[in-house]
């Protein structure tokens, strides 16, 4: 009765002679393998209790041959050795690195190999305790089985580690949380397969779709409701997920009607997105009813969701942060300081393009007047108002910030001097007419404005342009307040 099976795997005729001589003549009993294919046949169909493993062989190399043992369930447990060259330090950190339990150096002492052999199967006896190893199933014992068992798990380990880093390689350049959304559900649906794919999370109050160019709205819709359905089922509540926000990425490939012949049934598969064990969202995909999406689709699910959560994860709160490192707090438009780095920004490329733009500086009346009767938390909302105001009269080009107390700048591009009067004419008049609610009674207020436009024969550099601005201002002040004038 010999002391164990071991599987020796080496291309080199004179190393499986002496090996197998000094293994046997530790009464243990030898199979060859001669390339790496033929190794991992063997492990399967002869069951060794070690294996010996050589790095360099023809058709799969040892630490292939020993990472596809180490993924499969049923050769999982039996102890791998690496042979390597001489020295080879890489060699033995990827040994290690691929689930080998041990490496010896090619030119050993018989006695070095046998203790390791010894040792590791003693340690994988001890691990197993008890417990008769797996059996394998009968389909694997024949050589066809086995060689689609290593091309399954070769496909299943490629695709894992390149989508995987596709994904990893979006965390680092990700600040935009809709583009990260977007680009994530990009490379799921390459891979997946699907018509549509949807993310929700339920902080954001903001779901996020990709959709497919032969997809129509009315399958939209029902990936929506689907979406919220299984948020719902994750813990988002009910109340939350009625004033999502709701982004279609390539929409414009949408069809405003099905064209399917006969309307096809769809199947859904979803995952939570985790972070430190809380459920912060769902991704959920769709696509025609088959039970290999379904199942395929949901295995990819389960494998990436990690990963994406992380991704998207990074990128909402890296929005969120610099979101609130430029807004002003109490009016949720632009600060200071951003709007600084937006007019730097905009007056140089007015200097390099030769383009136009325009200033307003703006300041409410009699402010103080406001506040000493009604108090600072009246006049607050009145700001808060007045912003929302002033952003509903410019253009979504326009940049409106809150440049001090009671004062607000916008940023007009591609604006001429005329252009700009009428616009803070405009605002202006809307301010006067308009009742702002401020401790729960109607309060009215005015503001007085100054506008200067760039390029302009005097000014120098972008601290005139706001000089400009500013005198404009103080002389609308003069002139009785509650009126626009424009810089000389
Ligand atoms: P004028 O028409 O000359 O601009 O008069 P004014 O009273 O608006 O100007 P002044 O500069 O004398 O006073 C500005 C006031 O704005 C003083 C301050 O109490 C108020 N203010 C500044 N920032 C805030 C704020 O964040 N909240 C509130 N409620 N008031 C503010
Ligand atoms: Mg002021
Ligand atoms: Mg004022």
């Amino acid at each position: 009765m010999p002391r164990g099976n071991i599987l020796l795997a080496d291309d080199n005729k004179l190393v499986v002679k002496i090996t197998s001589a000094i293994l046997e003549d530790a009464d243990y009993k030898v199979s060859v393998a001669w390339d790496g294919l033929q190794a991992v046949n063997k492990a399967y169909t002869e069951e060794p209790d070690l294996i010996v493993l050589d790095v360099e062989m023809p058709k799969i190399n040892g630490y292939q041959v020993c990472r596809l043992l180490k993924d499969d369930e049923y050769t999982r447990d039996i102890p791998v050795i690496m042979l390597t060259g001489r020295d080879q330090q890489s060699d033995m950190f990827w040994g290690l690195k691929t689930g080998a339990a041990a490496y010896v150096t090619k030119g050993f002492k018989p006695d070095q190999l046998i203790k390791v052999v010894e040792d590791q199967i003693e340690r994988s006896r001890k691990a197993r305790g008890d417990q008769q190893r797996r059996p394998i199933p009968a389909r694997l014992l024949e050589e066809e089985g086995v060689f689609s068992r290593v091309i399954d798990l070769l496909d299943s380990k490629l695709f894992e580690s390149t989508i995987l880093n596709e994904l990893g390689s979006l965390a680092s350049v990700s600040d935009d949380y809709r583009e990260t959304v977007k680009v994530v559900l990009e490379i799921v649906s390459r891979v997946v397969g699907n018509l549509m794919g949807m993310v929700l999370m339920f902080d954001e109050n903001d779901m996020v779709a990709q959709v497919s160019r032969t997809s129509d709205y009315s399958i939209l819709e029902e990936l929506k409701r689907k979406t919220i359905e299984f948020a719902e089922g994750y813990g988002l509540s009910a109340e939350r997920s009625g004033p999502v926000e709701f982004t279609v990425l390539g929409e414009e490939h949408l069809k405003s009607a099905p064209d399917r012949g006969e309307a096809k049934p769809f199947s859904y598969v979803h995952v939570p997105l985790t972070a430190q064990k809380k459920v912060i969202g769902v991704l959920v995909l769709s696509q025609y009813q088959s039970p290999a999406f379904a199942r395929d689709a949901q295995l990819i699910l389960d494998l990436i969701q990690n990963q994406v959560t992380i991704v998207i994860d990074n990128a909402r709160l890296y929005e969120a942060t610099r979101k609130l490192a430029i807004t002003d707090g109490l009016t949720r438009v632009y600060n200071h300081r951003f709007f600084q780095e937006l007019f730097e920004k905009e007056f140089t490329r007015s200097d390099r393009y030769n383009t136009i733009f325009s200033l307003i500086m703006l300041d409410i009346d009699h402010f103080k007047n406001i506040n000493d009767t009604y108090g600072h938390l009246c006049g607050d909302e009145i700001l808060r108002g007045l912003a929302e105001l002033i952003t509903g009269c410019l253009r979504s080009m326009d940049v409106v910030a809150r440049y001090g107390g009671e004062e607000f700048a916008m940023l007009l591009p591609e604006t001429g001097a005329a252009e700009a009067l009428q616009t803070a004419e405009r605002i202006r008049r809307t301010v006067e007419s308009t009742t702002f609610m401020g401790n729960g009674q109607g309060l009215k207020v005015t503001v007085s404005m100054g506008v200067a436009t760039y390029p302009c024969p005097d000014v120098n550099d972008r601290a005139d342009v706001i000089a400009k601005a500013d005198a404009a201002l103080y002389e609308a002040k003069d002139a009785g307040r509650n009126r626009v004038v424009a810089s000389k």
